[in-house]
């Protein structure tokens, strides 16, 4: 079986704003990777501790255990030699040397399937997304469908209070409450 293949190394990337169906994209290939015996890790940022930890989940409720870290340098610590898959759900959220490690790896011959918002809410590149989306073999850019309109979404409103964040605001909040909308470009509203 996969076996007989040659390692190429590889990297995918899915994008797009929240309510895009990344963690679910993702979930669905590594599904296909365990389902046909390959050694697959799965990776998730500790922040993100929605619904479960240990768990990558999408909004529509599937989930596949992963590893919970705060540094994408802890990855190394888990792959081993006969890893062939690895998963990173919500890569942004990631310190460390996120371009670095990802491309060791992949020129170790793994294939790393990364899933991340590639705007932030002020609708500005995120952290090192950019590099990651130029540097990989396979791009996959998603679409929400926007909350107010129905357009295709590309943005993530962030709300404060029910209203449209202001580009100052801080990126948290103590006792705020805050949401997030997919909206189309018509739609998004930031006050800078
Ligand atoms: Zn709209």
């Amino acid at each position: 079986m996969y076996s007989h293949y040659i390692d190429v190394g590889r990297l995918e990337m899915i994008c797009g704003p929240m309510f895009s169906g990344k963690s679910e994209e993702l979930i669905r290939r590594l599904k296909r990777t365990i389902l046909a015996g390959m050694p697959t890790i799965i990776f998730t940022p500790k922040i993100d501790n929605r619904y479960l930890e240990n768990h990558i989940c999408s909004h529509d409720g599937k989930q596949l255990e992963a590893v919970p870290i705060s540094h994408i340098e802890e990855v190394l610590e888990h792959v081993t030699d006969e890893t062939k898959v690895i998963g990173i759900d919500e890569v942004q959220f990631l310190d460390g040397e996120i371009v670095s490690v990802i491309m060791k790896l992949v020129n170790e011959g793994k294939r790393v399937i990364c899933a991340g918002l590639d705007k932030d809410f002020k609708a500005e590149s995120f952290g090192q997304m950019p590099e990651l989306l130029a540097l990989a073999d396979d791009v996959t850019k998603l679409t929400a469908i926007c909350m107010k309109c129905g357009r295709p979404a590309n943005f993530t409103q962030r709300l404060i209070g029910g209203q449209p964040a202001s580009y100052n605001d801080p990126l948290i909040l103590i006792g705020a409450s805050e949401s997030y909308e997919a909206r189309c470009r018509l739609c998004y509203k930031i006050d800078k």
